[in-house]
């Protein structure tokens, strides 16, 4: 039994229906709840609870610091590589994307980590493509193992892997996995990943699954909210949650919140989720799920983010960069294109036209600068870390930058 199965047998269309004709009675009853179903839960983010927005935040907010206290944690994403095989339309790394690809060795990783270090950051997300030419087990098995030595919590944000893929990475030190559904709608599913492996719905579903019985303790899901209805997205999202803290209960799981932001390629959002509507969703998932960490990133505008502390964001990133290399400037030397696996080279690194063609290719793969990696997304809070935790203690929160180490399990 996975949860696929018990996915396929939810009647989500009827939730979001539910969804949309809740009524203000039936919403501020499932407020008045400790215990939420996933009936409560499509009452709380149905359009009638909209009218409760500042209840909710006052719950959410009041929950929020009752069990996690008032601490904001902090982490950062370290872009391994952005070559990828698979195309998802909504990405600026699709490998049909003219972009600057770069996959940093070990030792520009370290250097990245390094400087993240320096910033204060002990909690790094390493993130990467999936090729399997250029990130290969053994490539991120050797990351792991390099950052494990310097940094406390490493966790990923990679192609879904074998359970027994996965084991080597927990045993190099990894404990958390990330891996986005992007959107739970099947058919929308299928419309958007047009090649490569990550058109198997399923079997990026059951990810998580086996990630935990690899015996990685931190698991993250989510949905992209801007490929299809977000109600619909969010009941998925909660159903998924619901499932793994029945089943993966031993380790932590966090839920993101991310909406869609321009990268190469251009895709422009299919559905829109409003300012309000992310607050409402955010508010929904503490009071459904309370004790599960709710993170946010820099696609959101620092007001939003600055707004959305106190009720109920639990771990946030800041100072980020979507490219690799994008903390030091490392792998510069190596940027080209890639084609069907091939690396075709653009000429020397501060050439001010490197030789790339195709629809709106040029701004991205130049940045509108001196060559560097394309990142995946533009990020809107372009805050530094520093300017992000200091906003978080003038709220009169903690800001803490390592939150676990190895040594509390051994
Ligand atoms: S979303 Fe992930 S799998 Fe899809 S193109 Fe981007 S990096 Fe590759």
């Amino acid at each position: 039994m996975s949860f696929v199965v018990e996915f396929n047998s939810l009647p989500l269309e009827s939730l979001v229906k539910r969804s949309r004709d809740a009524t203000a009675f039936a919403a501020r009853e499932s407020l008045a709840k400790d215990r939420l179903s996933l009936t409560d839960f499509a009452q709380l983010i149905s359009p009638a609870a909209g009218e409760l927005l500042e209840s909710m935040g006052r719950r959410s907010h009041r929950l929020t610091q009752q069990r996690f206290g008032k601490v904001i944690r902090l982490f950062a994403p370290l872009y391994l590589s952005n070559e990828c095989i698979n195309n998802c339309k909504y990405c600026g790394f699709s490998r049909d994307n003219p972009i600057l690809r770069v996959t940093l060795s070990v030792d520009e990783v370290l250097r990245e980590a390094w400087a993240l270090a320096a910033k204060g950051f002990r909690n790094i997300l390493l993130v990467a493509g999936e090729h399997p030419k250029f990130v290969s087990h053994q490539y991120l098995r050797d990351c792991v193992a390099a950052l494990h030595a310097e940094i406390p919590s490493v966790s990923l944000e990679i192609g879904p892997m074998e359970k027994t893929d996965y084991q080597p990475l927990a045993a190099a030190g990894a404990d958390g996995l990330v891996v986005y559904q992007e959107t739970y709608d099947r058919a929308v599913y299928a419309d958007l990943h047009t090649a490569g492996p990550k058109r198997n719905f399923d079997w990026r579903m059951e990810t998580p699954e086996r990630a935990y019985a690899a015996g990685f303790r931190r698991i993250g899901i989510g949905a992209l909210y801007g490929l299809a209805d977000w109600r619909y997205e969010a009941m998925g999202v909660a159903a998924h949650a619901d499932y793994l803290l029945r089943n993966c209960w031993k380790a932590y799981l966090t839920i993101s919140l991310p909406r869609l932001r321009p990268c190469a390629g251009e895709f422009q959002p299919l559905t829109h989720m409003t300012d309000r509507e992310l607050v409402q969703l955010m508010c929904a998932f503490r009071l459904m799920f309370p004790d599960v960490g709710l993170v946010l990133s820099t696609r959101e505008s620092a007001k939003l983010r600055d707004g959305l502390i106190p009720l109920g964001i639990t771990l946030m990133s800041a100072g980020s960069h979507t490219e690799p290399g994008g903390y030091t400037g490392a792998g510069k030397e190596h940027l080209h294109q890639t084609v069907r696996g091939r690396i075709v080279k653009t000429g020397p690194p501060m050439s001010p036209k490197p030789p790339i063609s195709g629809a709106g290719a040029s701004e991205w793969a130049t940045n509108g600068q001196a060559p560097k990696a394309t990142g995946q997304f533009k990020i809107a809070d372009e805050r530094s870390a520093d300017e992000v935790a200091s906003l978080i203690q003038r709220l009169g929160y903690e800001p803490v930058w390592k939150d676990w180490d190895a040594a509390l399990i051994t």
